[in-house]
């Protein structure tokens, strides 16, 4: 069967449509939730290699019905406008389901940026800055985006930096993008939030025997089967969270060049190594058996099979040959509508994206709440702490004391209280939160209502529903 022609914004609209129709929605909300605001292309030039080079990106904005709008800038030669009107559509819901008060928004550059040396990317990327910043599409209150494929810390930091250079009396300006260095006002734990959310989130569902019987898996993770595709950021620390602390046995990962397998289990941080010393995954020594073809790794049985790279690996050509329990979208759009029908029908469960990999948006909000609040995350300098712990104590005891409770307070619990959280503590408990109470909130639906058959349809209810109040009480 040849590629089917449905694009991705084609396939989120129909997901969406298909959820948006089991709801009673007021007349004409449907429409306005699902179509795109706007959507702003740039072509601009930078001069370099003795020569003008013109570089076409975009930004796009999906919903503003909360503001600002939120979501990642990628790199990569496939960027155009219907993948950032899809990603941008994709935050709208996601945000809503995680309940991180966003509208969403996508953008990116058609560019390889393998291609450029960093000074290029660092001249490129300001430019990008400036022409967004001059219609508000980078904004600590407007728009703020966010690393994506192909852009990391560095990329952010450049961009902060070029934002605060327009705007130097911007006393939020910090709070321009988030997934920043540490050092130029990042959070603890971004880098591998969206991974460590795969992994929250897959604890969750094992902690639901009707979702886990559905899938028809039983146990723990230990020793489970799993395949990932794509080691880039995402895939790389959902596979080593799922491998070094949860027991799980990677037993293939497809990257760019081909995929390997063994079936004792992968070690996910020598292969890390290895793609960055030669490039890719060909010649890996902890490899039993290595392919060319990358996309066939997908058709391996295992428990847990974690598409991590790109929209649309699992299309109507593939679904019925997958071979697994359970998918977690950890990439944007993974499966299309086809690929989605065919499993559905094969009994496959799908954790799905706006759910699965909303552990990054979820970190950059608390990243752009430190932002804002100008407040340093989590425990004190020791000092500070000490002097703040003894006057809880003391009033601890004197109230003890006056009501004659005879409290005493132990050493132990002095020394716990004086310990706090630190902020990657902080992060990560906020994000475990989180996931718990997403998944519970789709989960509900998807047991009590029959008409809603899978879990991504019950996050997009749920989403839906989020949206469409807030449309209503703002009277739209
Ligand atoms: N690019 C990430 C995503 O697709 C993160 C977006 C953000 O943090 O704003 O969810």
């Amino acid at each position: 069967m040849s590629q089917p022609h449905t694009s991705f914004r084609d396939s989120v609209d129909r997901m969406f449509t298909h959820a948006a129709r089991l709801m009673d929605l007021p007349p004409g909300l449907e429409e306005k939730i699902r179509v795109c605001n706007s959507t702003y292309t740039v072509r601009f030039g930078v001069r370099m290699r003795g020569a003008i080079h013109t570089f076409v990106g975009y930004r796009s904005v999906h919903s503003e019905h909360m503001e600002p709008v939120k979501g990642g800038i990628r790199y990569a030669l496939s960027v155009n406008q219907d993948e950032v009107e899809a990603l941008a559509a994709l935050m709208t819901y996601k945000c809503a389901l995680v309940e991180v008060p966003f509208g969403g928004s996508k953008g990116g550059l058609a560019i390889d940026p393998r291609q450029y040396s960093e000074d290029e990317l660092e001249r490129i990327t300001r430019r990008f800055t400036y022409e967004l910043s001059r219609r508000s599409l980078i904004s600590p209150s407007q728009n703020v985006p966010a690393p994506d494929m192909g852009t990391g810390e560095r990329e952010m930091a450049w961009m902060a930096d070029a934002y605060k250079r327009l705007h130097p009396d911007d006393i939020d300006a910090r709070g321009c993008v988030t997934g920043k260095p540490l050092s130029f006002g990042g959070i603890a734990g971004r880098v591998e939030a969206t991974g460590r959310g795969v992994q929250y989130a897959i604890h969750e569902f094992f902690r639901h025997p009707e979702a886990m019987k559905a899938a028809g898996l039983t146990g723990g993770l230990d020793g489970k089967r799993v395949i990932v595709q794509g080691l880039g950021n995402v895939g790389f620390h959902a596979a080593q969270f799922l491998s070094d602390n949860d027991g799980c046995k990677i037993i293939a990962v497809a990257e760019r060049d081909g995929s390997v397998v063994n079936e004792d289990g992968l070690n996910i941080a020598d292969l890390q190594a290895h793609i960055r010393e030669t490039g890719g995954v060909a010649g890996f020594a902890g490899a039993t058996s290595y392919s060319q073809n990358s996309l066939g790794a997908l058709e391996l049985d295992c428990d847990i099979l974690i598409p991590a790279a790109i929209e649309g690996v699992i299309n109507a050509e593939n679904a019925d040959r997958i071979s697994t329990r359970l998918i977690v979208e950890a990439a944007n759009g993974p499966i299309t509508a086809e690929g989605d029908a065919i499993l559905k029908k094969r009994g496959i469960v799908i954790i799905p994206d706006m759910y699965a990999n909303a552990g990054g948006v979820t970190v950059s909000y608390f990243e752009w709440v430190k932002n804002l609040t100008h407040i340093r995350f989590g425990r004190m300098e020791r000092r500070e702490q000490e002097a703040r712990t003894n006057l809880l104590v003391n009033e601890l005891e004197r109230l003890s004391a006056d009501k004659g409770l005879g409290w005493t307070l132990t050493k132990d619990f002095k020394d716990r209280y004086l310990k706090g959280a630190s902020e990657i503590e902080l992060v990560r408990s906020g994000l475990d939160d989180t996931m718990r109470g997403a998944f519970q909130s789709m989960a509900e639906i998807w047991y009590s209502d029959e008409k809603v058959e899978d879990l991504r349809t019950a996050a997009y209810v749920v989403s839906i529903r989020r949206i469409a109040q807030s449309y209503q009480a703002m009277g739209l």
